[in-house]
């Protein structure tokens, strides 16, 4: 990363970690804190929220350009980090709770904090790897999700379903984390192309191939898609769409699908048609997410939800929503 880009992070309070990973207090972190709730995360998978560490192994690497992405995609510097040095699984997650420990120092002293919750908190025990950037492009990525399981700590990967190849190497070499996510944002190809401005050639295909993959990933994690919905101009929440993407979601047979409302927040603001109108209300989004619901069928419904966040979590057995040791 050269020192433009480590000065803008700097700027939006990351902590840098060694040449191409990053870390952020997750505003949830901050408030669980504080004792004034806690992500729908904890909510419905029991991960806690005061424990864990956003971060990024890969922040300003990503193959796409997605509009309602809300950090600076205009600072990605593409998709080959190969011609990067690399660190170690080690030395990140070494670095990576270091530099929490120093962002949290602030709130040292501070009286609204809840003291145990801050003493837990300098041990974090879930890696959230989904700050920035896409994660399957660091290529040490299962060593990393490996050394985290071994110490105990649970692992959420988000992916934009592009590197299908990656994670049937994780599936084979065992080392999924603990929840996969896929992005799911569009239904067809053509709003795809409008939405992702993926530099990778058969983008859409890709996409797919990583659809079909999840089924065979299941016995080894516990799958996710998130589909962000946004109204507008730039909408995929038309009711056209609903079939499409239950034909998605049924490719995946994914254990949990997180229904959520777009936020118009940080650099996704300022782009064409990605302003506050394009935020759905929480009645919209359930709306939604009902539709979506009906149209997959059994053995899927709707399981939980969290209003501030404006999610709904449907997925196929509600016994399996708190994450068992196990299953680490
Ligand atoms: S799981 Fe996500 S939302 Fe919850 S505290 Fe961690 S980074 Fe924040």
């Amino acid at each position: 990363m050269n020192k433009k880009l480590i000065d803008n992070l700097k700027k939006q309070h990351y902590g840098i970690v060694g040449n191409h990973s990053a870390v952020q207090i997750c505003r949830w972190t901050k408030s669980s804190l504080r004792d004034e709730g806690e992500c729908y995360k904890q909510k419905f998978y029991g991960i806690k929220s005061h424990r864990c560490c956003q971060m990024s192994c890969s922040a300003v690497f990503c193959q796409n350009k997605c509009i309602h992405c809300w950090r600076a995609i205009e600072l990605t510097s593409g998709d080959d980090m190969k011609k990067e040095e690399t660190n170690s699984p080690k030395e990140i997650i070494e670095v990576c709770i270091k530099q929490q420990r120093k962002l949290l120092s602030g709130f040292n002293g501070n009286e609204k904090v809840n003291k145990k919750k801050l003493k837990e908190a300098q041990e974090p025990m879930q890696f959230a790897i989904s700050l920035t950037g896409e994660p399957t492009l660091y290529p040490k990525i299962g060593e990393l999700i490996s050394l985290l399981r071994k110490r105990g700590k649970t692992s959420f990967l988000v992916t934009n379903g592009l590197n299908p190849g990656i994670l049937s190497k994780l599936n084979k070499e065992r080392e999924l984390p603990t929840q996969l996510y896929l992005s799911l944002n569009s239904p067809n190809e053509k709003l795809y192309n409008k939405w992702h401005n993926s530099k990778t050639k058969n983008a859409w295909k890709k996409f797919n191939e990583t659809l079909s993959l999840f089924p065979k990933l299941k016995e080894k994690t516990r799958t996710v898609i998130r589909m962000t919905l946004v109204k507008g101009i730039n909408s995929n929440m038309k009711d056209e769409f609903v079939k499409d993407y239950a034909e998605l979601i049924n490719k995946s047979k994914s254990d949990f699908i997180e229904v959520k409302g777009y936020m118009s927040v940080g650099y996704a603001r300022n782009r064409k048609g990605m302003g506050y109108d394009a935020m759905p209300t929480y009645e919209e989004v359930q709306d939604y997410a009902e539709k979506i619901e009906k149209q997959l069928g059994k053995p899927y419904k709707i399981l939980d939800e969290h209003e501030f966040s404006r999610v709904i979590l449907i997925g196929r057995d509600k016994k399996r929503m708190k994450i068992k040791k196990g299953e680490i």
